[in-house]
């Protein structure tokens, strides 16, 4: 880091330049605690002049997602880029082109021989009918269809497992994500296994979104499947009576306001990390306030409800 010549220091990607920013930098009061370690040296904001001289007074509060910010401005620069990200996430184009190609779920009871054309039949006649409900359970209403068929007949046209109930966990799943999220995504964390897999269910349909947000929020992998809608709502009762991380629920007019609101979160907060995702049109922070509450680095699982804090931001005042 030394630099005899004195013109120009680089750490990290911060670049110290003593004729420019030096002293002309708004002094501003930043407190908290040190922050892990030393390799992250400087500012996060690729454009911040101020970065290394602001490290030498400052702790090195509040960090989002890996980069400590050394101003409010620098750390509105970091959020902006993440919210700008998440804008173009294509997880739901992906998942919407997989929707595409999948065979008609009576197609595939059909070519199990769980039901018959007739049934088939009838089954959507009476969906026609009502305007209304999945195909499946009609067959379970109508023709006597027994519900777990229907859920593996759903693990075959989704491709994906039905879970096994065994080992749901609920007061640990409840710290994952908050209780508004789970609820309207209508996913179900069934339990972690050998603490880097997370087992994630959805009763009809597959998420690619939520999988992928919940994967880099824990920090683990994140394998999704099937449970059956009767196994599914008494999993979520026994969910509902958890403690959940506190949240906040947000409607703002703009996307630009949640990068605002975020940047007065992080500023608040201060918290030791911290992380965006968007699961559909839920842009969903969390920001870890304790170091015991860190299982990695960036954050990961929590210990208990009050290590972590989440605010959930949506765009518009529809609904
Ligand atoms: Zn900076």
């Amino acid at each position: 880091m030394a630099n005899r010549l004195g013109m120009k220091m680089e750490i990290g990607r911060d670049v110290y330049r003593p004729s420019g920013a030096a002293g002309a930098a708004p002094e501003r009061d930043v407190h908290g605690a040190a922050a892990w370690g030393n390799e992250r040296a400087g500012c996060g904001n690729p454009a911040c002049t101020r970065g290394w001289l602001r490290l030498l007074k400052d702790r090195r509060r509040p960090v989002f997602e890996g980069h400590w910010g050394c101003s409010a401005e620098c750390v509105q620069t970091l959020v902006e880029a993440a919210v700008r990200r998440e804008l173009g996430d294509s997880a739901v184009a992906e998942e919407d082109r997989q929707h595409l190609h999948r065979v008609p779920l009576g197609l595939v009871l059909l070519a199990q021989g769980l039901i018959t054309q007739p049934q088939l039949q009838h089954a959507l006649d009476a969906q026609r009918r009502a305007g209304r409900g999945r195909i499946g359970s009609w067959l379970v209403a109508e023709c006597g269809l027994k519900e777990e068929r229907v859920t593996r007949a759903l693990g075959l046209q989704w491709n994906c497992p039905v879970l096994p109930m065994e080992g749901f966990d609920p007061a640990a799943m409840a710290l994952l994500a908050p209780r508004e999220l789970v609820k309207r995504v209508g996913m179900l964390p069934l339990r972690i296994a050998g603490g880097r897999i997370l087992y994630l269910a959805f009763e009809d349909q597959m998420d690619a979104s939520a999988a992928f947000a919940m994967e880099r929020m824990s920090g683990l992998k994140v394998e999704s499947g099937l449970v059956d809608g009767g196994q599914l709502k008494t999993a979520w009762r026994r969910l509902r009576e958890c403690d959940f991380v506190d949240a906040a629920f947000e409607q703002v007019p703009d996307i630009e306001s949640i990068s605002g609101k975020i940047t007065l979160a992080l500023g608040k907060l201060k918290p030791r990390a911290s992380r965006l995702v968007r699961v559909h049109r839920f842009y969903w922070l969390r920001m870890w306030l304790e170091m015991g509450a860190m299982s990695t680095r960036d954050g990961g699982v929590p210990a208990t409800k009050e290590d972590v804090v989440d605010r959930i931001y949506t765009v518009g005042y529809e609904q």
